[in-house]
């Protein structure tokens, strides 16, 4: 746990968040500020700062956070339409956050690219 992390406030139940699923690695919470009719954040409960640092610490558990948004994906009902995950990586493409997180976008149709 990072004491400064907002996800891992998440994670501690310090910061409240609507909560879709959980597995003993990973977390999924709707986004705050939703993007699309399914928009869910999947995150691993451990620190991490971004996508490739985690590939380099741990690939398992970068299988386990796109599992764990795959199965929220079905109970969100968004597979048949399709659905689109992103890992922002770096302030410069967006990521605010400095937890590893997966965006799960889904329920109306996505353009690409994404602008
Ligand atoms: P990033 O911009 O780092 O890729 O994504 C961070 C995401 O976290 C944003 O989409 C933002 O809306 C979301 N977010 C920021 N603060 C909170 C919060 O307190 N609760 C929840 N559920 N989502 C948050
Ligand atoms: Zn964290």
């Amino acid at each position: 746990m990072n004491p400064d992390c907002l996800f891992c406030k998440i994670v501690a139940r310090e910061v409240p968040a609507t909560i879709v699923h959980e597995t003993e690695e990973t977390l999924a919470f709707r986004d705050i500020n939703p993007q699309a009719p399914t928009h869910v954040v999947v995150i691993p409960r451990a620190h991490v700062r971004d996508a490739a640092a985690l590939a380099e610490a741990n690939p398992a558990l970068v299988g386990a956070v796109i599992a764990t948004a795959a199965t929220v994906a079905s109970s969100e009902g968004i597979v048949d339409g399709g659905y689109r995950l992103v890992f922002n990586t770096g302030a410069g493409a967006g990521q605010s956050v400095f937890h590893v997180h997966c965006h799960l976008l889904g329920g109306r149709p996505l353009t690409w690219p994404p602008g």
